[in-house]
């Protein structure tokens, strides 16, 4: 039995395991199968995490903070939760291997998956030129052409990015203004290979065995015309990953895990959850860290809070010394 199981590895999910070990929780961390690490681990350089004024790659940041959890002793598994009692005082988490971990406590910090655009065209040649990844399949489109579909950061992340790559990169945007921050708008925009596609929304994606173009309506007047690509780069936002505790856990109406105010308590006592799978908003990885921290210390609280062994866990909100969460 477990004081405390982290399920998710990116930076929520490490900045709790650091905090919650360095609290003598020996958390265990499952980090799954094929995604730990989570969404920074298909990035390139990081620019704005604080203490890197250089930038640092993705995939390196994720390492420095699982061998800093590691280093206070967190323990983390490559393995997918495939199924959670977290009803009683006792969680139970059971993974794909079979394994069946047990705790006081669990933080959930499952992150969020690329969003899908639901069409047709999309489904059939997904990983046959449409894909989510620019860092893991770019390297696939040497001298492609190419478009990518959204106006936000992740957007101009991946178009620019897959200009090393493509001999021709459109944007393909669904309105005539980008959501994307200035400095990522104006490096997508110098950029000689990279053509913006206004007012123009992806009808159907074409091709038999691969991606041959696409079907673009436009958004103002639904004229329809076909563009000739290699490849479709999906970049138009993220959903939170609820799958395991949406019948569990109270969700908030854009599909968020709920918590109590600014701390990480879920709708059930020993229940937090941390990092992009409570915030629709903010997503980034130094939010998700913080996050994390604050997943940690309500865990800290939680689990001093819980009586005697075989006493019912008390109501986390009842709990003598937790942070009003409303409080400024
Ligand atoms: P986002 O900011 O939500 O932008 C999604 C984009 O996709 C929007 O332009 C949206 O159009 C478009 N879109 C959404 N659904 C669509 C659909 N069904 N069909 C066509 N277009 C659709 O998502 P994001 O770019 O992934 O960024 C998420 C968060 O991560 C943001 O906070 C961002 O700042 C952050 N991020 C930061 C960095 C960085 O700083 N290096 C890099 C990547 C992401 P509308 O504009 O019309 O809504």
């Amino acid at each position: 039995m477990r004081q405390v199981i982290i399920i998710g590895s990116g930076p929520a999910g490490y900045t709790a395991a650091i905090y919650a070990a360095r609290a003598n929780l020996a958390p265990l961390v499952i980090a799954s199968s094929v995604e730990a690490g989570g969404e920074l681990m298909n990035t390139t350089e990081v620019e704005n995490f604080p203490g890197f004024p250089e930038a640092i790659m993705g995939p390196d940041l994720m390492t420095k903070m699982q061998q800093q959890a590691e280093r206070f002793g967190a323990e983390i598994v490559y393995d997918d939760v495939v199924d959670l009692d977290l009803a009683g005082p006792t969680k139970t988490v059971t993974l794909g291997s079979g394994a069946v971990h047990q705790a006081d406590a669990v933080v959930f910090a499952t992150g969020s998956a690329p969003r899908k655009i639901g069409i047709d065209g999309e489904r059939r040649l997904s990983g046959r030129g449409v894909s989510y990844c620019a860092t893991c399949d770019g390297f696939f489109f040497r001298e492609k052409v190419i478009a990518v579909v959204g106006g936000g950061d992740s957007a101009m992340e991946e178009a620019t990015f897959l200009t090393k790559f493509a001999s021709k990169v459109y944007v393909i945007h669904r309105r005539d203004e980008l959501r994307a921050s200035k400095i990522m708008q104006d490096r997508a925009i110098a950029n000689d290979k990279i053509e913006f596609v206004w007012n123009a929304e992806i009808a159907d994606i074409l091709g038999e065995d691969a991606v041959t173009g696409v079907l673009l309506r436009d958004t103002v007047d639904g004229t329809e015309r076909e563009l000739p690509l290699d490849g479709v780069f999906v970049a138009i936002g993220n959903d939170p990953r609820t799958h395991l505790v949406h019948d569990k856990l109270a969700l908030t109406p854009e599909g968020t895990v709920q918590v109590d105010g600014r701390s990480s308590r879920t709708s059930i006592p020993g229940v937090f959850a941390a990092g992009d799978v409570i915030d629709p908003t903010y997503r980034q990885a130094v939010t998700a860290a913080s996050s994390g921290t604050v997943a940690a210390l309500d865990v800290e609280h939680y689990l001093a809070g819980l009586g005697e062994a075989g006493a019912p866990a008390p109501d986390a909100a009842e709990i003598d010394g937790l942070p009003d969460a409303d409080a400024a």
